[in-house]
């Protein structure tokens, strides 16, 4: 069983950085964002499940989940919100374990943005590493990426675990907050990865 990573951490904390930063060393990265959305993409596995369960009106023309719908409805209705998530999570679960078993590297990397809030990602990681941000350079980066109103960056920030939080539970850190230059980040994640390394060694 190779080492596992969970890479979490908040809206624009530096996780896609970081990732690719770790790939480049040789880390598998598995993205479970990008599973879960390919689940509910045209002819995704999430697809006929979620048209038993909520009916022809949640898949949209193009064959894909309606988001919008979707949103509106969980937001409006916790037991919706409950049923999505006991279909989903288990099709994550396994499509992040095919991706898993199916990946070379020295070591597997899950980036899981929710990792700290959902609970389920304790057991299946060795370690738990968080990128730390401050919440002001988050909003800065966010807004300056994706042009978001600063409300509605405040609104999915609120929603997420704080940074206490966060790193209440991390076994590893990496600081990218606003005084961080991208040489830094580097240069950190170069060191976390060494440590891995070393980690892996140890176990033999
Ligand atoms: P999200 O959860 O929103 O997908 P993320 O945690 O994956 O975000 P990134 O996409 O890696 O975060 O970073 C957010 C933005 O901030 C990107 O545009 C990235 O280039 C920029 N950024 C990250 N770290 C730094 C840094 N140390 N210096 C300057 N810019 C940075």
């Amino acid at each position: 069983q190779p080492l596992r990573v969970g890479l979490t951490g908040g809206i624009g904390s530096g996780k896609t950085a970081v990732a690719d930063l770790l790939a480049a060393r040789g880390a598998a990265v598995i993205d479970t964002d990008a599973i879960a959305h390919a689940l509910t993409a045209p002819g995704g596995l999430a697809i006929e499940p979620l048209r038993r369960e909520f009916g022809p009106d949640m898949i949209g023309p193009d064959g894909a989940m309606d988001r919008s719908r979707m949103r509106a409805l969980v937001f409006s209705d916790v037991q919706a919100k409950a049923r999505l998530e006991a279909l989903i999570h288990p099709l994550i679960g396994q499509e992040v374990e095919r991706e898993a078993a199916g990946r070379q590297g020295l070591y597997q990397v899950f980036v899981v943005p929710l990792l700290v809030e959902s609970g389920r990602w304790r057991d299946r990681v060795d370690r738990i590493c968080v990128v730390d941000c401050d919440e002001a350079t988050q909003l800065r980066r966010v807004q300056r990426r994706s042009g978001l109103a600063p409300d509605m960056v405040a609104r999915i920030m609120a929603a997420q675990a704080t940074r206490a939080q966060r790193l209440a539970v991390a076994d590893d850190v990496i600081v990218n907050d606003g005084e961080t230059t991208p040489e830094q980040l580097a240069q950190r994640t170069l060191a976390q990865h060494r440590a891995w390394l070393d980690l892996l060694a140890l176990r033999g």
